[in-house]
């Protein structure tokens, strides 16, 4: 695919400045020139002119008068989140969730439905597709779309659009997933990890807010982690950052994860592993009332060993201890290693009840360092399920009005009609 040159008109550094000056209104904390000046450290005339280019593009526009501080009064600058719309998505192991969201993160419309990813990519994909297509015309008249958004189970090339070697994605394994979606919609699309996706969720739009050391955990089927770090996903040199599932915990050779190695967290303390372990438990006598659901629906899940533990079965409780003990003590680890000030648990295993996060914070706060450990806030996940589709919005929108991509858009107002915006290394 060629690519067209950068904008001709625009110097980088003036480039860097529009995007630093974007960024800063969009974040929505920084809403006059004054305060731009004053916390971007630009001068006057930069921000103005960045400012008069920007409501130019059409990217943000002036409102009511700020509440005056003692100087001449300043109109209040806002991000036209209504300039294009996104298509986002989220995909797991049983379920897909599709939305259409504006340039902000906020949702028009969402779906959800069961899907079995292991079905492999084309199946899950013209189903996606079909639901997108569904979505795209019900957008707001006039509104153009901008992009699309898309977080996978599985370990993600993000410089290349493709899973690799994704453990429970069966034939998904270097699928040019992204390139499919940016060709079929002809605009940028951008895929990641579903974790690292819900850590800039709750970063941009949760609990995460304005934090700047921030460690998003999910806790379901599987494990796996987003890291934030000086406030920006960190992806590391592939993408693979945060895959903490697969950390070994316990030298046994009869414990085989999905990903074909022994001694897993997640095949020790993850969903797929509460109902593996309650279904022997309820084989051996050991729980009665998983072994009256094992007898009436024929198999147990994670979600029945968290019921049964909240209303007292041993077992269950001692399942989800562990689980909880196991997670925490690899996250201390990372606590020691890289010194977040708040942790967010996410999954089912986590919204579950509180046996599990109150062993988990008992071990991540009795194995972290005293100073890491200081500050340290350990919150479940206020977004829940929401934190995907949004995550995906903010990672379009961030690629977007980063300065690298803007410079190949910014001059003819949109991004539409150019998926080659997403490949042929135009943006980060
Ligand atoms: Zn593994």
């Amino acid at each position: 695919m060629s690519v067209a040159p950068p904008a001709a008109g625009l110097a980088p550094d003036q480039l860097d400045s529009l995007a630093l000056v974007l960024g800063a209104v969009r974040g929505g904390g920084i809403r006059t020139r004054p305060a731009l000046v004053r916390e971007l450290g630009l001068g006057r005339n930069v921000v103005s002119q960045r400012v008069a280019q920007l409501v130019d593009f059409g990217l943000i526009d002036e409102g009511r008068l700020a509440p005056s501080t003692g100087g001449r009064p300043s109109r209040e600058l806002r991000f036209r989140a209504e300039a294009g719309c996104l298509l986002v998505a989220e995909l797991g192991a049983t379920d897909l969730q599709v939305g259409l969201s504006d340039l902000g993160g906020h949702l028009f419309a969402q779906r959800t439905e069961g899907c079995d990813v292991a079905a492999g990519p084309e199946a899950t994909l013209a189903r996606l597709e079909q639901l997108f297509d569904e979505l795209v015309a019900e957008r707001p008249p006039g509104v153009p779309l901008w992009g699309v958004g898309l977080g996978l189970p599985g370990p993600v090339e993000f410089s290349a659009g493709r899973p690799i070697v994704p453990p429970i994605m069966p034939g998904w394994d270097n699928y040019p997933v992204r390139d499919r979606l940016a060709e079929r919609y002809q605009v940028p699309a951008w895929i990641d990890n579903d974790v690292n996706v819900m850590a800039l969720g709750e970063l941009r739009a949760g609990i995460g807010r304005g934090e700047q050391e921030l460690l998003y955990v999910k806790v379901g089927t599987g494990i796996g982690a987003g890291l934030i770090s000086a406030g920006r996903l960190h992806r590391g040199a592939q993408g693979a950052a945060g895959d903490i599932g697969h950390v070994s915990v316990q030298d046994d050779d009869s414990i085989l994860c999905r990903c074909g190695n022994t001694g897993c967290l997640e095949a020790l303390a993850g969903g797929y592993a509460l109902a593996r372990d309650g279904a022997a438990a309820a084989t051996a006598g050991r729980s009665a009332p998983l072994a009256a659901l094992l007898e009436s629906s024929g198999r147990v899940t994670a979600r029945d060993v968290i019921t049964a533990a909240a209303s007292g079965d041993v077992a269950s409780v001692a399942l989800l201890t562990r689980s909880g003990r196991l997670v925490g003590r690899v996250l201390a680890s990372l606590v020691n290693f890289y010194n977040p000030s708040l942790i967010v648990m996410g999954g089912q295993v986590s919204s579950g009840e509180d046996i599990f996060l109150s062993e988990l914070r008992r071990t991540v706060y009795g194995r972290s360092t005293a100073l890491a450990a200081r500050d340290l806030r350990i919150k479940t996940s206020p977004l829940g399920d929401r934190a995907g589709l949004l995550g995906a919005a903010f990672l379009v929108a961030d690629q977007l009005f980063d300065s690298e991509c803007l410079a190949h858009w910014i001059q003819s107002g949109s991004p539409s009609g150019r998926p080659d915006l997403s490949s042929g290394g135009v943006a980060a």
